[in-house]
């Protein structure tokens, strides 16, 4: 039969995914010598068993039993007997911590006679009932479900009564009184007394953890961290010491190093005469070690050995619970301890500095996304502000400024030179522009995959979303929360960080470590003070290590010189994607009107020719601003009637001006344009390479521009460095037509010109069918770039913006994601059509050079995969970029730690 218990003795620190985390580091610290009280955990397994069949498997009853038994002959002593009663705590523990989700109960195997037992043994009356009553407090709200408020009320009445603060002070006879009335407090709540059993009290006990794994809570904080559904909760039976035996007790937690800053040296709280969550609930004021080391220093001292070895055992900050029984010292708990971002850093580097972690160690203890929260501006903590709501942290960063409650205003206002934060109900794709235009996003409904939250997240733009306090209203451009009015114009203050929102003002600090990536590290270090200067050196550090250690070479996303220059600045070996989409906006929008409205080869003709010189001058810039590295431009992707007016509009002002008799020949030629351009599914429809096959000229012309341009930097002195990228391919013969003119184009202006010019031509792997024909379209390409977003979208048959908002949500809620695939690629489906392609496209071609520049190349978790699959550089938006950087070597590193177990060529 299944092994569902574990003594302590027998697990260790790499079990965690069969006795959790907890269970895994007690057995890890009492293989360690360390002085952790006798226990046992029952495995994950035998919760998923239960979960699965609403039911314990038998056999864990008994095996539970033989553990126990084995227990009570270690101690000497049977759970709950009259005279001398073992207790135990029932503690859950999963294979991630879930700090806050799960339940503990303390002191099982107290009842009306053991608890006498325990005074009696313990020579401490008041100890004995404190500790019933923490029982039934404890039991009753995690395994009963009874409201908390329920006991601490008749607690707190008792505290006046007796006029004390602190419950400490309270008498034997007052907690023997409160266990009276907690004990009928159960009996109104469940019909039955408060379980005397201690074995029943126990299996109680043990069901209550593994149902706390699927409570709504747990479901939606595991959602939030993107942790499983499926792993279930260890449960973890350990023999109790008390802290609650009088002032030579107490309990305490401490690290290693501090957790919030990463600055050095040990740091813990401390609380004499208490048991379990008193410290962290905050009751009493806590003491500090260096007081613990006055009052007991014995135990302080133990206690500072037990701390150096265990981080010397971990090679990591850790987080410990301990208590102190009349002055021995009991070690609760361990686990490599979460860290902030700031601390993640500065810890990595200060490891290595003491030698105790390897560089490429350091490498894996930081995350990109860590990187992409230190690189936000920040609220200035100081101020003074004004807390109005708070949501979901959906998008890290400060944003300040007006509240306005539609897409419209934002853009007017922003134009004005405004500083702008959107507040809606929620987002839809209509609101781009408003997003784009806003310093901050804030909407009251919707998770963090919400349109608001990706969208805001994939451009870097902060975001609060849900916070459900605030009632907004766009019809009449305000925003409620009780009786505080937001009107359109009042600033907001939004912390995508934190989730809050402030109402006014509140000042932001650029972040020290965007300093440093933007200005280099001598900007970053002239201000700093000690901890930020450790910060930045660290960032530093461990960024640089990245950049040796990586094979993938990171390029940006980058459609104006502007950006092509910050994504430079920040990292970027290149532009892997330029959209030319941009430059058909603005003004330049009546231009491909004429060109779409052309009705003969001479009319289009000079449509295009207008536009040629516009589209070189884009590309002499941002040649120059990338000069020396690869840019690779998309040709035209959307579809033409994006640059067209809105239908509806558009046969209104037709008609409306019909009416009035006025002439309506240029307006009516467009509506006819517009109705024969319309598409139900524009995605699916005349767009891409398409485009360039069925409009005359159109590629050709912005292969001119690319051309010409290098020609202009070439004579410059300059070294331009053009690919052309073809996009939504999904058969050789679309790419073998456009690279004939392409190369014909080419040809000709290098004749023209004469200069050699060199342009790859490559094209985008972004439908099935050309990753499933890669080996074909191979032929004709000099490169790939996989468009992730496409790909993702075809692959699944769903449009990103149609279905973000209808049903993204309920698919997590129900496990279907885990995360959104346009987030962190789906691995298992897209990522299966990108092998099939990387390895069609080099056996066809070997060497042939490939890339991927959807969103995915700056999300930490698809760089892994892309590096793994052998691609050759990511493209990501320029802010991302630090981030890709750090990834794709913590990438290279995770590949060499597995390639180094298994023998053979990689
Ligand atoms: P959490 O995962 O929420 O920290 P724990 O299982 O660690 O829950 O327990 C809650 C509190 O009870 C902690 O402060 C812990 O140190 C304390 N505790 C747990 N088991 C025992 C025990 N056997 N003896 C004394 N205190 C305990
Ligand atoms: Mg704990
Ligand atoms: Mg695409």
């Amino acid at each position: 039969m299944p092994k569902y218990v574990y003594d302590f003795t027998e697990g260790g620190k790499d079990e965690k995914d069969l006795l959790g985390g907890k269970g895994a580091n007690l057995a890890e610290m009492t293989r360690l010598g360390l002085p952790v009280p006798p226990g046992f955990t029952v495995t994950t397994e035998a919760c998923r068993r239960y979960l699965a069949d609403g039911a314990v498997p038998p056999e864990l009853r008994v095996q539970v039993t033989r553990a126990l038994r084995a227990l009570e002959d270690q101690v000497g002593r049977r759970l709950g007997d009259p005279a001398d009663p073992l207790l135990v705590s029932v503690r859950s523990g999963a294979r991630f911590s879930m700090p806050g989700m799960m339940e503990t109960v303390l002191n099982v195997g107290l009842n009306d006679v053991s608890v006498r037992g325990l005074a009696a043994a313990s020579g401490d009356e008041r100890f004995a009932w404190d500790s019933y009553r923490r029982l039934i407090t404890m039991f009753g709200k995690t395994v009963i479900g009874i409201d908390g408020e329920m006991f601490s009320a008749p607690m707190d009445a008792m505290k006046r009564a007796r006029g004390v603060t602190q419950d400490s002070d309270l008498t034997a006879e007052d907690l023997g009184e409160l266990v009276e009335a907690y004990k009928k407090i159960v009996q109104e709540a469940t019909g039955r007394p408060f379980p005397q059993r201690p074995r029943d009290q126990l299996d109680q006990a043990i069901n209550a953890v593994f149902d706390s794994w699927n409570t709504d809570r747990a479901r939606l904080y595991r959602r939030r961290e993107r942790i499983p559904h499926n792993l279930g909760t260890a449960v973890n039976i350990c023999t109790m010491v008390f802290g609650n035996l009088g002032s030579n007790s107490g309990t305490g937690v401490c690290f290693t190093r501090d957790p919030a800053t990463g600055k050095q040296g040990e740091y813990g709280d401390y609380l004499p005469n208490a048991q379990g969550e008193d410290v962290v609930a905050g009751i009493r004021n806590t003491l500090s070690l260096a007081d613990l080391a006055e009052s007991d220093p014995k135990s302080a001292r133990q206690l500072h050995s037990v701390m150096r070895r265990l981080e010397t055992h971990y090679r990591d900050l850790c987080d410990i619970e301990f208590t102190i029984e009349r002055g021995t010292l009991w070690m609760l708990q361990t686990r490599v301890g979460k860290r902030t971002a700031e601390a993640a850093f500065r810890i990595a580097a200060q490891l290595v500095d003491e030698q105790l972690i390897t560089m490429d160690e350091a490498l894996q203890r930081v995350t990109g996304e860590q990187l992409a929260r230190l690189m936000f501006p920040q609220f200035d903590k100081s101020a003074a502000r004004s807390l109005l709501a708070t949501g979901l942290a959906a998008s890290p960063g400060a944003a300040v400024g007006a509240a306005v409650f539609d897409s419209a205003t934002a853009v007017t206002r922003h134009a004005a030179g405004e500083s702008v934060i959107l507040v809606r109900r929620e987002t839809n794709p209509d609101d781009l522009e408003g997003m784009i235009a806003a310093a901050g996003v804030l909407t009251s409904r919707g998770g963090k995959t919400s349109h608001a939250a990706v969208v805001a997240r994939g451009m870097g733009r902060t975001c609060v979303c849900g916070a459900e306090a605030i009632d907004v209203d766009a019809e009449s451009r305000t925003a409620r929360v009780g009786d505080t009015v937001v009107n359109e114009g009042d600033v907001l203050a939004i912390d995508g960080t934190t989730g809050e929102v402030f109402l006014g003002d509140v000042s932001v600090t650029t972040s020290p470590v965007s300093t440093y990536l933007e200005e280099g590290l001598d900007a970053a270090l002239a201000e700093a003070d000690a901890d930020t200067a450790e910060l930045v050196n660290a960032v530093h550090l461990l960024l640089q290590h990245a950049d040796a250690t990586r094979r993938l070479a990171v390029r940006a996303n980058a459609d104006t010189a502007d950006d092509a220059a910050r994504a430079r600045r920040l990292g970027a070996q290149g532009i892997g994607l330029c959209r030319t989409e941009h430059m058909f906006l603005g003004d330049r929008r009546v231009l491909i009107e004429h060109l779409i409205l052309a009705e003969s080869a001479a009319a289009r003709t000079a449509a295009l020719e207008a536009l040629t010189p516009l589209q070189r001058a884009d590309f002499v810039e941002l040649f120059e601003a990338m000069d020396g590295l690869p840019v690779t431009v998309r040709l035209l992707d959307p579809p033409l009637h994006e640059f067209l007016p809105d239908r509806t509009e558009l046969s209104v002002r037709v008609a409306v001006a019909r009416e009035r008799g006025e002439d309506t020949a240029a307006d009516e030629k467009l509506l006819a344009a517009v109705e024969r351009l319309h598409e139900s599914n524009p995605m699916l429809g005349l767009r891409g390479v398409r485009l360039g096959l069925v409009v005359p000229g159109l590629f050709a012309m912005q292969v001119r521009a690319v051309a010409e341009a290098m020609v202009e930097r070439i004579r410059a002195g300059g070294d331009p460095r053009a690919e052309i990228m073809v996009p939504l391919v999904g058969s050789r013969m679309e790419l073998h037509l456009i690279r004939d003119e392409t190369d014909g184009v080419v040809a000709e202006v290098a004749a023209r010109e004469n200069v050699e010019l060199d342009i790859p031509i490559g094209t985008m792997i972004e439908l099935p069918r050309a990753a499933l024909t890669a080996g074909r379209i191979a032929e004709a390409a000099d490169f790939f770039s996989f468009g992730t977003n496409d790909l993702t979208q075809t692959a699944w048959g769903f449009s990103r913006d149609d279905v973000e908002a209808a049903f993204f949500a309920a698919y997590l809620d129900k496990g279907v994601f885990t995360v959104s695939p346009f987030e962190t690629l789906d691995v298992i489906g897209v990522g299966r059509l990108i092998r099939i392609a990387v390895e069609e496209g080099s056996r066809a071609k070997p060497g042939l050079k490939m890339g991927v520049c959807g969103e995915h190349g700056g999300d930490p978790e698809s760089v892994h995969f892309f590096h793994e699959v052998g691609l050759d550089y990511v493209s990501c938006s320029p802010f991302r970029i630090p981030v890709a950087r750090l990834e794709a070597g913590r990438a290279a590193i995770a590949q060499d730690d597995t390639a180094a177990g298994l023998a053979g060529p990689r």
